[in-house]
């Protein structure tokens, strides 16, 4: 991975944050790497079902596919910050089917100052939000309300057919999933949320029957659902 800077002379900021886009690159692939496994082992079937509002096969093999396609992008992109059409908005952006950079023509995600303001959790977003635009996947903003938790959550519920083609959910899917049970008292029986720990990472133990089939007299686990979504049904197996 080449990092590229537009000026000559930077901000000290700038500077800064691009000299940690590489161990960011590297970290949002770790994610991405880390939620395929996860995928194939059942286990995010609470963040597939909030994101792209559906958890069978078909979702689950278009959610695989785009992650590699992510993952395998993200191993040759190059970042540019600022971008030429940065706004005090933007926190990055890409040129879809452009060959836009430099030398030999490879995929370039154009980071803004925005971006450099945010959390690191955030910026892991906009890196996979941006990869998730370029080739092979293509994902689109899906209009009229592509951006946002609260618009891509009424997205997955009222349209997965968008949900699935739309960057942003995919964002939040893969952080969700990286987050959930990374409380030091996950699945401990006990949901630790919001006292001991932050909200989103005790999943299991805060959701024992967030399973869509729970309550229904079948264990769905894990087959269907994630491991201590499906807790009253499969307690009286
Ligand atoms: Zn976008």
């Amino acid at each position: 991975m080449i990092l590229i800077s537009a000026e000559a002379s930077m901000t000290r900021e700038r500077e800064s944050c691009l000299n940690s886009v590489s161990r960011m690159n590297a970290k949002a692939t770790a994610w991405v790497g880390s939620v395929v496994s996860k995928v194939s082992k059942f286990q995010t079937a609470t963040q597939m079902h909030e994101w792209f509002g559906r958890i069978d096969y078909t979702t689950r093999e278009r959610v695989t596919s785009v992650l590699n396609m992510i993952d395998n992008m993200l191993g040759t992109v190059k970042y540019q910050l600022p971008g030429p059409e940065c706004t005090p908005i933007t926190y990055g952006y890409v040129y879809k089917h452009g060959a836009e950079c430099c030398s030999d023509g490879g995929k370039v995600i154009y980071l803004c100052d925005l971006y450099c303001k945010v959390v690191e959790r955030e910026k892991l977003e906009t890196i996979i939000h941006e990869g998730a635009h370029h080739g092979p996947a293509y994902l689109d903003d899906i209009q009229p309300d592509p951006y946002g938790r609260r618009s891509c959550q009424a997205m997955a519920k009222d349209n997965p057919d968008k949900a699935i083609r739309n960057a942003d959910n995919f964002c939040y899917y893969v952080a969700d999933v990286v987050a959930a049970d990374t409380c030091q008292y996950a699945k401990d029986g006990e949901c630790d949320e919001p006292t001991l720990c932050s909200v989103g990472t005790d999943t299991t133990d805060c959701n024992p029957d967030s399973c869509r089939w729970a309550h229904d007299g079948v264990c769905d686990e894990p087959q269907y659902c994630a491991v201590g979504t499906d807790t009253t049904d499969c307690k009286s197996r």
